[in-house]
């Protein structure tokens, strides 16, 4: 099962890290952020999380 990614709106920036490095993952869709761990590798996932500047982006273990 992919990793569970949650993301905290009010935290977020929108500095853009996480959909210029991951696109496939994360992305907005009809103006949602939305969410799709398992278009990409978990190791992928947590990297582009551990780099999201605000901590907006946690993984959920
Ligand atoms: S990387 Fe973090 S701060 Fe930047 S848009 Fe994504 S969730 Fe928001």
């Amino acid at each position: 099962m992919a990793v569970q990614v949650t993301w905290d709106k009010d935290v977020c920036i929108h500095a853009g890290n996480c959909v210029k490095t991951l696109p496939q993952v994360f992305k907005v869709e009809n103006g949602k952020f939305v969410i799709e761990p398992s278009a990409a590798a978990d190791d992928r996932v947590r990297a582009t999380v551990a780099a999201c500047p605000s901590g907006a982006l946690q993984v959920k273990d």
